[in-house]
């Protein structure tokens, strides 16, 4: 069993197979319930799975273990990531290299939140469960599901009967989520909620047509992009009809009791809100413009684009809606659906600047600086996405759990930004080198 573990990793790019048993030492271990992390324990690993966790001092490794040495390392559990398309605008497939920089990154399970090319995705998902290819385990989406006004990779089922059958033919392929995009019509909508739901699976929806009082109504599972598709606060919107919603919301304080109301409905229908704060940030002139790792992955053409769009967006500064006002408000709305009991899980998006992999990072360093703790936001990012999703043993670092989990540098509650500064990542077990995994990537993300 032993030998063919190793025969099988010595095939796999950037993957190192070890022996049975690793023994990581010393470290400071964020479990992923939210509470403040273990201070020199040790973390054991043997067939995928987390062996014994426990202090350092407490239990002796036995002979023939590889042991890591953790001291002044902290060790997080995998990012449960939320929102990872394997397309950007222009692009409809980048499952060649969008896999690898999640991975690098820390992200060992993703769920794409919409689908431009439904096949392969699924397709890719297999392929990384057998082994053959290095990524994130993937939950993946049927094609997204419009209504008149959606774009050219999306659905528009004309009736109910259609998106009843839209969504029996994803399920049967093996799509475990589905989701609805921002012109999707009421009674579709509907129809695809409760066909999803009878089948066991979950639908998802970046809104506009619908407000998230409607959908929550409808029985949806998740809603994207935090607070900023909401209709709610719009006055005399006529049913079914997508309208701009920014300056309805733009006057909003937090302090609004349609505010709380609009929570109260989400947490007593026990609806996930998926935070996107790295890709709404990048409309933000005020805020910090792309980070140069992810410029440099992009395809130069791309890349060269991304910069002029940014310096058009600093320069159009005035007049904009996108003002610290508004971001305090979105990040300040996450922060009490949280303290109201709702759960919060994140994903970067993908597009503009922002990649799988980096966009994650930047998700943990700015749900930090919206006021959630440090072991608040490892949970929000490793085990609500888990629960979301409804994977019983991925997201806490638990004995008997598989060991998704990454070394980093430091303690991040001294500095967050070393998320940064991985030094391994595991699989089920399996170690991966992220120097190795993003060396040929630079210059790609956009292509292939
Ligand atoms: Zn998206």
């Amino acid at each position: 069993m032993l030998l063919m573990w190793l025969v099988l990793g010595a095939c796999r790019p950037s993957a190192t197979a070890g022996p049975s048993l690793v023994v990581i030492e010393g470290a400071l271990v964020f479990t992923g319930d939210g509470s403040e992390p273990l201070t020199d324990h040790s973390l054991w690993i043997r067939d995928g799975r987390i062996h014994h966790l426990g202090p350092t001092a407490s239990r002796e490794p036995p002979p023939g273990a590889q042991v890591v040495d953790a001291r002044g390392h902290s060790v997080l559990p995998g990012i449960v990531g939320m929102h990872h398309h394997l397309h950007m605008p222009g692009a409809p497939w980048l499952g060649e290299t969008l896999p690898r920089a999640a991975l690098a990154c820390v992200v060992t399970t993703m769920q794409t939140a919409g689908a431009a090319d439904a096949e392969r995705e699924i397709a890719l998902a297999a392929a990384i469960e057998a082994g053959d290819v290095p990524g994130p385990r993937i939950v993946p989406s049927a094609p997204y599901i419009s209504g008149p006004g959606g774009n050219a990779v999306m659905l528009a089922p004309s009736s109910p009967d259609e998106a009843r059958a839209f969504v029996a033919k994803w399920d049967e392929r093996g799509a475990a989520w589905f989701k609805l995009y921002r012109h999707v019509e009421p009674s579709i909508a509907r129809a695809v909620i409760e066909e999803a739901h009878a089948r066991g699976r979950k639908v998802t929806g970046h809104l506009c047509s619908l407000s998230y009082t409607e959908a929550a109504r409808m029985g949806i599972d998740r809603l994207e992009h935090g607070l900023n598709p909401a209709t709610d606060f719009v006055t005399d919107r006529p049913a079914g009809a997508c309208v701009p919603s920014r300056a309805s919301k733009a006057a909003l304080t937090l302090d609004d009791p349609r505010v709380a109301q609009l929570i109260d409905i989400l947490v007593q229908h026990e609806v996930t809100l998926t935070s996107t704060l790295a890709i709404l940030e990048s409309g933000f002139p005020h805020r910090p413009q792309a980070d140069p790792r992810s410029m440099a992955a992009l395809e130069p053409g791309r890349a060269q684009e991304e910069q002029r769009r940014q310096e058009d967006l600093v320069a159009s500064a005035s007049g904009t809606t996108s003002t610290p006002k508004y971001w305090t408000l979105l990040t300040g709305f996450e922060r009490r659906f949280v303290e109201a009991g709702g759960r919060l899980v994140a994903g970067p998006d993908t597009g503009r600047h922002v990649i799988l992999g980096y966009g994650d990072q930047r998700n943990f360093e700015l749900l930090v600086e919206a006021g959630f703790s440090v072991p608040q936001t490892v949970q929000i990012l490793s085990a609500n996405g888990a629960a979301a999703l409804g994977l019983p043993d991925v997201g806490q670092l638990r004995v008997g759990w598989q060991a998704d989990l990454f070394l980093i540098e430091g303690d991040p509650r001294r500095d967050p930004a070393v998320i940064r500064e991985v030094i391994q990542v595991y699989k089920a077990g399996q170690r991966f080198d992220p120097a190795a995994l993003l060396a040929d990537l630079q210059g790609q993300v956009g292509l292939r």
